[in-house]
Formats: C-alpha cells, structure tokens, sequence
C-alpha cells in the first residue's frame, strides 16, 4: 500500500513540484500518472521509492514512512521496490544475465537458487534466449523487457515506472504494457506515467492526473484526457 498525505516538494532552487497531494494505491492497483510535461509527475513517482524526499507531509509505503526514513535504509527500500525508467539503465558492460542478477538479494541463496530465479523473471519477459547479450545488442523494446526483469527479481510487492515506453514505438510500447499487466495479474502494485493516451485510452485502469503539482482527477476506469 502507498499512502500520501499533504505531500509538498519545493526543490532547492523554489520551484515548488507538489502542492498538497493526497492518495491511495491499495495493494494490487494498476495506476497511470497522467499530465502535461512539468505537472510533477515525476516528482510524485520519486518520492514513492525515495529518489526525493518530501518538503513536508507522509508517504507510507508498505507500512513505512518514506518521509523519515534513514539515508542508510534506502538500499533496503528499493529491493522492495521495482523501478522502470524510461532509458532502461542498464549496465552496458554487463550482460542481460548479470544485469538482472546484479540486483538479485543474494543474502543466503545458492548459486543454483540465484540462477533460477534470474531465468524465470527471464522467461516472464521472453528474453531467455538472450541471458548472453550485452545490452548494446538488444533492441529498445528488449532493453526495457531486460530492465523489468531486473525490477520484479526480488519478487517486489510493488513496481514504479516513469514513461517506460517514452522511447518505444507504439507496437513495442504495447508488448511493454502487456507485461506489466502479466506482472499485476500477480498481485504486484504497477505505478506508471506516461503520455501514451492511446494505451490509456484502451487499457481503463485507474487514472491519476497531476496539473501544477496537485491531483485534479482520480478516476478507477480513467481516461488519458488531454489531446497529445
Ligand atoms: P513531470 O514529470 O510531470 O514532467 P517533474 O516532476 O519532472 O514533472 O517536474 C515538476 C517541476 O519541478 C518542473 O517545474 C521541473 O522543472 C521541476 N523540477 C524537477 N526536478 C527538479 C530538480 N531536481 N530541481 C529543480 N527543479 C526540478
Ligand atoms: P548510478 O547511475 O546511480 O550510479 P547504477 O548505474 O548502478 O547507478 O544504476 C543505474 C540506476 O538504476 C540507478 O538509479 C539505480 O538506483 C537503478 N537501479 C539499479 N537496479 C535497480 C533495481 N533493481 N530497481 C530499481 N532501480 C534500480
């Protein structure tokens, strides 16, 4: 569960990025984050898995306050916490096998265990046959498919992703959705923005749009709502 109450974000340089938000995502929602470019959209998504702290106000997730979590703990945190960026980050001179075992918990497994897991998050995103390519050798699509294998590895109850498909074209931006919905279908929380309107559009999930920092519409079967 995310919770926020009367979050507010003013950056260093007085740029005030959220203005009082308040929500809910209960376990097992599938959220798009909507709104024009600068809204916060980002800003909102950070403070989730405490990328930015906020000014004042609460984040609780999974019965944790984001807000004053120690520094220390925040490596903790996003094991438990998948996230997806729109440019994939991976790690170019690793390859696919060790991008996502590189993020594996590896506290008292078995090399068989670590190896088993990393092929069956593989297999979820149907990149089995490429554990031995470097990411310089997959596609935009296949790098994104790499880096949500790397994000559910640790079986998180939640995963946060900012524009995965900003980069893919609209038949990958699909295959990418999919997936996502292939994750959620199994419990998993998925927190998404995007500017894809007509995935949106024809998906009907739970919509949030941010405008100047605030949340002007909550809606459980939304729509995109803006032309581009
Ligand atoms: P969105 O994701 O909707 O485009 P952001 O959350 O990235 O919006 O940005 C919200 C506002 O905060 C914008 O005015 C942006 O310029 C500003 N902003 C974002 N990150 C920073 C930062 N690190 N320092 C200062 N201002 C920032
Ligand atoms: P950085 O670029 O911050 O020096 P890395 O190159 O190691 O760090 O990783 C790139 C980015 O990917 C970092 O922001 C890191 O937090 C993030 N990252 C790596 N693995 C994961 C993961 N499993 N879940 C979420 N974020 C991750």
């Amino acid at each position: 569960m995310i919770e926020m109450q009367d979050v507010y974000k003013t950056y260093p340089n007085g740029v005030v990025a959220l203005n009082g938000v308040n929500v809910r995502i209960k376990q097992g929602e599938f959220v798009y984050v909507v709104g024009p470019s600068g809204a916060g959209k980002s800003t909102f998504i950070k403070m989730m898995y405490r990328e930015e702290k906020p000014t004042s106000g609460t984040i609780m997730v999974n019965g944790v306050n984001l807000a004053k979590l120690k520094d220390s703990k925040v490596p903790l945190l996003r094991r438990h916490i998948g996230v997806v960026f729109q440019d994939f980050k991976l790690l170019p001179k690793l390859n696919v096998y060790e991008n996502v075992a590189f993020a594996l918990e590896v506290i008292e497994e078995s090399p068989k265990a670590i190896r088993k897991k990393v092929m069956e998050v593989l297999d979820l995103v149907g990149l089995k046959h490429k554990v031995r390519s470097y990411p310089n050798e997959l596609s935009g699509g296949e790098q994104q498919r790499v880096s949500i294998a790397r994000s559910i590895v640790n079986s998180p109850k939640i995963v946060i992703a900012d524009e995965p498909t900003g980069n893919l074209d609209p038949e990958t931006s699909w295959g990418i959705v999919e997936l996502f919905e292939k994750i959620n279908d199994r419990g998993t929380t998925i927190v998404m923005a995007t500017h894809n309107k007509e995935i949106v559009n024809a998906t009907r999930r739970r919509v949030i749009a941010i405008e100047n920092g605030k949340i002007v519409r909550d809606e459980a079967k939304g729509e995109y709502g803006y032309d581009a």
